[in-house]
């Protein structure tokens, strides 16, 4: 396998980063069995970084057969959960160590800027990985009182062998959620990362190693999602699949598992998220979430608060208000400290964008403001909001993932409830208003795993997040993760001496 080297001289980091990019199997870096390359594209410039393995069926063969043996022998029940949870904080620390370097990996890599990926996405990856080190040895059944002639208990065992399948989007911060609880209630995981951004997983899992976390318990698998996702999904000795990403792959991904194993599977899907501006808010308060909503990532966050809804009333201020400030965010480089919002994703995400700006504008919907490319190279696109907008129109129901919002004014509350529930999806919402009885009651109604009042996009380690609808099933973080991971075994001792 080919070693990555590369020495950044930019204004956020200076420094130097060096790693295999091969594929890690059994505690191994292979290449793939095939041969094969994928290239890693800088979106700011689009051109090659680097190129990596490319897995294949067999390689995941490899990689479950690994898993399969270090489950039995070395983790698992073989591994008290206090040296698993020493693993992972060991891995916390590490990745504490190593901030910068996979902070700039992630930001060449994904587009996003250095200061968001240290400040967001290296924060909360750390801090996922420190949670669940601290429930590595605190995941424990019950027992259940039922006779004088019996004792029974539960539980809650590993389920085994795990598949986990994540996006571009926020290539750590998905790792984390996906290897920290898995690793904790004693998994042996197969990780396939985006091809378009397996750069930071390459880099964990070197770190991974140097934590010492036994050969086969974290294997991490480079690969395009219709070969090597594909066969996590249909593998018959995987027991679970974790997946995140489009609504479309999802649906893939659990026929699979209905045609073959019938894995346990959990889903994070995509996202049309509202974001409520009722008119006694603090304005300016509810501008700044807003901003951070719908352009934070680059609008590539499942949660995006892509669906903009004001209140009559102050509708006009809003807009007046939303437009000058969205003028002020400063696209760029993503190493210069001073942007906010780098580039998309590639070239696929930037088309995607533009057709459906292009859709908004055929189907009747302003352009208010952006509605075009930014810059002459890299695949940047100027914050856009779309007024004049009808509830069928596709900008209004489907996910766009870019920095693309529709302001949509309201009339009461009955009637944003209405227009924030009218969407297949059911990610998150948010709410602005100073009336407590206001917000806890719009949150009550609104179909959505996640309510933000009086801000957004917020992600903690210990709170559940996950969608409502077709935007998933499951929940990831927090303690609700672990019943995702585990799996209950009652047991029923009979003291008695008659059936
Ligand atoms: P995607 O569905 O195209 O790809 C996600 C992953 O699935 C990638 O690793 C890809 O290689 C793999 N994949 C693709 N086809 C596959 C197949 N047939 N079988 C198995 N695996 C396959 O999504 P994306 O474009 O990478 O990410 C964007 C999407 O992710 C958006 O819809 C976004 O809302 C969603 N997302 C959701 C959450 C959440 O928590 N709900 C978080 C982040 C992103």
């Amino acid at each position: 396998p080919e070693i990555f080297k590369k020495t950044f001289d930019t204004p956020a980091y200076k420094g130097s980063v060096e790693f295999n990019t091969g594929l890690y199997i059994n505690g191994k870096w292979v290449d793939g069995s095939e041969g094969g390359f994928i290239d890693v594209i800088n979106p700011s410039n689009g051109k090659v970084i680097t190129r990596v393995s490319e897995g294949t069926e067999k390689d995941i063969d490899d990689a479950v057969a690994a898993a399969h043996t270090a489950f039995e022998t070395v983790w698992g029940h073989n591994t008290p959960g206090y040296t698993r949870g020493a693993l992972l904080y060991k891995l916390a620390s590490l990745m504490e160590q190593y901030e910068d370097e996979l902070a700039a990996l992630e930001s060449l890599d994904n587009g996003k800027t250095f200061g968001w990926a240290k400040k967001a996405d290296l924060a909360l990856s750390i801090g996922t990985f420190k949670y669940y080190a601290g429930w590595a040895d605190k995941i424990q059944g019950s027992t259940i009182e039922t006779s004088i002639d019996k004792i029974a208990y539960t539980t809650h065992e590993p389920i085994g062998v795990v598949g986990q399948i994540i996006p571009w989007n926020f290539p750590l911060m998905m790792l984390s959620w996906k290897l920290g609880p898995a690793l904790a209630a004693g998994n042996c995981v197969i990780l396939k990362p985006s091809e378009f951004t397996p750069l930071t997983a390459l880099f964990t899992a070197k770190l991974a190693h140097e934590a010492g976390f036994p050969p086969g318990v974290v294997n991490v698998v480079n690969g395009y999602g219709a070969r090597v996702g594909n066969a996590i999904a249909i593998h018959p000795n995987i027991e679970k699949v974790a997946f995140t990403g489009s609504t479309l792959v999802g649906r893939k991904i659990l026929e699979a598992s209905a045609r073959t194993n019938l894995k346990d599977t959990t889903l994070e899907l995509g996202g049309k998220s509202p974001n409520i501006i009722f008119d006694d808010c603090d304005i300016e308060q509810a501008l700044d979430w807003t901003i951070h909503g719908i352009f934070w990532n680059h609008g590539q966050a499942c949660c995006a608060g892509s669906r903009i809804f004001v209140h009559a009333k102050i509708y006009d201020e809003f807009l007046a208000k939303f437009t000058e400030r969205t003028k002020q965010v400063k696209l760029g480089d993503p190493f210069d400290p001073t942007v906010y919002q780098g580039p998309q994703v590639s070239q696929q995400q930037f088309d995607r964008i533009m057709e459906y700006i292009d859709s908004g504008r055929q189907e009747g919907a302003t352009v208010h403001l952006g509605g075009e490319r930014f810059g002459k190279e890299g695949y940047y696109i100027k914050p856009t909001i779309f007024t004049d907008v009808k509830k069928d129109m596709k900008i209004v129901q489907e996910e766009i993932f870019g920095p693309v919002g529709v302001v949509i004014k309201f009339e009461d509350d009955d009637d944003v409830v209405r227009q924030a529930n009218d969407t297949i999806y059911g990610l998150a919402s948010a709410i602005f208003t100073k009336n407590i009885d206001r917000a806890l009651r719009t949150s009550q109604r609104l179909r959505a795993g996640t309510t933000w009042i009086n801000c957004a996009n917020q992600l903690h380690p210990q709170i559940p997040f996950g969608g409502y609808k077709q935007s998933g099933i499951g929940r990831e973080l927090g303690e609700y993760a672990l019943e995702h991971y585990t799996t209950v075994k009652a047991v029923h001792i009979n003291l008695g001496h008659t059936i």
